[in-house]
């Protein structure tokens, strides 16, 4: 297509942004020309402009000091703005909680392959050049004499158009190993092929230890992306042809029955999400969780250091394996069971590792009976159990003379079973039963 033409088209795509953002590009192209400097919307924008997605996310690249720039734009708007110095980029949140990114155009040096790159400033090409994929490697200028002009010196548009993610250079994955996970990301997104070249050179870099040289926090962010996107059940397929698991720890290879589990896992989250809406579910840590499933505690214990997982993400997690596993098989079973017992059994469980409960037992689960005792079971714990309390406290049992001690909590914990059961239902009644227990410990 002739560039005049192009340049109409990705003038008009830029119409399809918020009238907001519209109008904040002009004023920031008027401002960049005032500077006398180049500014470009560069990235992810650009591209799902062109495959006519939503995303608002407002990357600029400067080609000069985008600090500079940014400072200049903050003082203006009377917006927030962060430093990220070792990357000269900046964070402007504006008073209406919009967010803009502004870097300075640059060109990157790998000294060491995997590690952070040594970064300095270049031309707008240059930077798109240290881009992971071509169709993340185009720019839109923002300029007013030149608003709308698209920079696509690598084909970007072309791969678009014919569904293509192919790497700009050799090196790319050698470079930043982030970019394998990253390619089966956006080929899984978009359904694009990943070009012969690119698929040849991604498999290469992974047969290799690169990725090992990640950082915990890297890899994770890396594993986690893959897990936030829609079909990360495909993502993971990916990942263990391409024996990139390894690299969370050696001995994870999902069999048949991890598969089964990952392909119930969208619909068991879906039921969740409808039903028990309040119930908030980190759906990628449940991903990364049934990826673990049926892997040892010692596996799971591995995976966690290696990705240096919070504290919260590794109390999940440690409940992947086997202990799910029993829960789930205990309650599809026909043993009469109490509520007080269901309640012991699921109450400490976060609530990822109660919707793994309710996944391993849709897939291991051999009859309709078992699932449908499961659900119910399931249900009334979140419904109603899991919400119940006693009335008195451990200030009640010190009014009784009741020193406090480790009886407090055996007192009180018999006094809820006893309400979940059905055999305490009035506050009086718990009182008295509260009365006598303290008795028996005094
Ligand atoms: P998403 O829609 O997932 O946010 P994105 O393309 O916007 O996709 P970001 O991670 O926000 O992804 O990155 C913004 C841009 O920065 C990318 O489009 C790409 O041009 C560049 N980029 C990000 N990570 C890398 C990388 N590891 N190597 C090279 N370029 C990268």
């Amino acid at each position: 297509m002739p560039e005049m033409a192009t340049n109409q088209l990705t003038r008009q795509l830029l119409r399809r942004l918020p009238q907001r953002i519209v109008q904040l590009l002009r004023e920031l192209g008027r401002s960049a020309d005032e500077k006398g400097i180049g500014l470009y919307l560069v990235g992810g924008v650009v591209r799902d402009l062109l495959l006519n997605r939503r995303n608002w996310d407002v990357d600029l690249t400067v080609e000069g000091d985008g600090i500079s720039f940014a400072r200049q734009v903050t003082n203006r708007y009377g917006a927030g703005l962060a430093l990220f110095e070792r990357f000269s980029t900046a964070r402007l949140v504006f008073p209406d909680g919009l967010k803009v990114d502004i870097a300075s155009t640059r060109r990157e040096s790998y000294a060491d392959p995997a590690a952070l790159p040594d970064v300095m400033t270049g031309s707008v090409e240059e930077d798109l050049f240290r881009r992971d994929f071509t169709i993340n490697a185009m720019a839109i200028q923002l300029n007013l004499a030149h608003w709308g002009a698209l920079r696509d010196p690598f084909g970007g548009r072309e791969d678009l158009k014919d569904k293509t993610l192919r790497v700009l250079h050799g090196r790319s994955f050698v470079d930043d190993p982030t970019r394998i996970f990253r390619a089966i990301r956006f080929a899984e997104r978009f359904g694009f092929r990943i070009e012969p070249d690119t698929a040849r050179l991604l498999a290469r870099a992974s047969r290799t230890n690169l990725v090992a040289r990640l950082s915990g926090p890297r890899l994770a962010n890396e594993i986690f992306a893959l897990m936030k996107e829609e079909h990360p059940d495909a993502a993971i397929r990916r990942l263990r042809r391409l024996r990139l698991l390894r690299f969370l720890h050696p001995r994870i290879s999902p069999g048949i029955q991890t598969e089964r589990l990952l392909a119930v896992l969208p619909q068991t989250i879906g039921a969740w999400e409808r039903r028990w809406a309040e119930l908030s579910l980190d759906r990628p840590l449940l991903w990364v969780m049934a990826l673990l499933a049926h892997t040892s505690a010692p596996v799971i214990a591995g995976t966690i250091q290696r990705l240096q997982l919070s504290a919260t993400e590794s109390r999940a997690l440690e409940w992947a394996g086997e202990k799910t596993s029993r829960i789930a098989k205990i309650l599809s079973s026909d043993a009469f069971l109490r509520p007080s017992q269901i309640y012991r059994l699921l109450s400490r469980l976060p609530n990822e590792a109660v919707a793994l409960v309710l996944a391993k037992g849709l897939v291991s689960s051999s009859k309709a009976v078992g699932i449908a005792r499961l659900k119910r079971r399931l249900t009334r714990f979140l419904e109603c159990d899991r919400l119940t309390t006693t009335t008195i406290s451990g200030d009640t049992l010190k009014e009784f003379g009741l020193r406090p001690g480790p009886h407090f909590k055996k007192i009180l914990d018999r006094l809820l079973d006893e309400r979940l059961d059905g055999r305490i239902t009035a506050a009086a009644e718990e009182r008295d039963r509260a009365r006598t227990l303290a008795k028996q410990y005094s």
